[in-house]
């Protein structure tokens, strides 16, 4: 599903740090769905195939769910994450790096206007990867119940900003995660923070989307997850082939998602249903 692009990710050689796989493009035919398939959790697939049930969840809830979310990120130009992080120390140093920077693109560092500029940068680059210091396990703890739920749950349009990793430069836009439950659920605003975690390091969008769906998979082993993003990429529109409004999409599906078309065609539906 991934658009073709002619950015320089075409060719994705790099060792993926959570999995040890290489990364690679995504799509309903990666054979992701099988290797998940292998655990335990995904035992009652089977069942599911008689007919998948569905729950979205409203606008309200969503909203409901994301303002957690929303009261974290406040001035979050300058804020960094709470409690020590062992980069904050780093600062001074990235703060020279930036100062170099300036000099070395023929600014005067010291002119007025720049004089606090790579302080500010150091600070706003920590902030764009302030994943770094988080886990999920952070987040997670108390936060998956035990509700016998078994229908489909979906969470979509969730803003998302990230760097990639080729270019240091940004790539926005939206993901939509659903999954159905084996039996337990995830609180709703912690999906939103696994995109967080992720999305607030240095990415590319194919890795991005597998470790949305993987983590919920730890999470809470469920009997299928999928996973889509959609975002615009700043070192598409700015450089290379400067076109405004092209939009790459990456996918992962999971479980039933993978192997029951009925079970991903209702979650396309309700994700694209405007
Ligand atoms: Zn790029």
């Amino acid at each position: 599903m991934t658009l073709p692009n002619g950015n320089g990710h075409d060719a994705q050689t790099d060792p993926d740090p959570s999995s040890g796989m290489p990364a690679r493009r995504l799509s309903m035919s990666d054979n992701l769905g099988r290797i998940a398939l292998r655990r335990p959790s995904f035992g009652r697939a089977a069942s599911l195939r008689d007919g998948p049930r569905s729950r979205t969840i409203s606008i309200d809830e969503t909203v409901a769910a994301m303002s957690n979310l929303a009261a974290y990120d406040e001035d979050a130009d300058v804020q960094l994450p709470k409690g020590a992080s062992p980069r904050e120390a780093k600062l001074p140093l990235m703060k020279e790096n930036y100062r170099l920077l300036l000099a070395h693109l023929g600014e005067d560092p010291n002119r007025h206007g720049l004089i606090n500029t790579p302080e500010r940068a150091a600070k706003a680059m920590m902030f764009f990867t302030k994943g770094y210091d988080e886990t999920i396990q952070d987040i997670l703890n108390d936060a998956i119940f035990d509700e016998n739920h078994d229908q489909m749950v979906i969470v979509k349009d969730i803003e998302m900003f990230s760097m990639c990793e080729h270019h240091l430069v940004p790539f926005i836009g939206k993901v939509s995660v659903g999954y159905l439950p084996n039996s337990c659920v995830l609180g709703l605003s912690k999906i939103a923070r696994i995109v967080e975690i992720y999305s607030r390091r240095l990415q590319v969008q194919e890795r991005l989307t597998k470790q949305i769906a993987m983590a919920i998979t730890e999470a809470v082993a469920p009997a299928g997850v999928a996973v889509i993003i959609e975002a615009t990429h700043m070192c598409m529109v700015m450089r290379g082939v400067q076109k405004l409004n092209a939009k790459t999409i990456t996918s992962t599906m999971l479980g039933v998602f993978r192997e029951d078309p009925r079970t991903r065609e209702e979650f396309l539906t309700l994700v694209n249903g405007r």
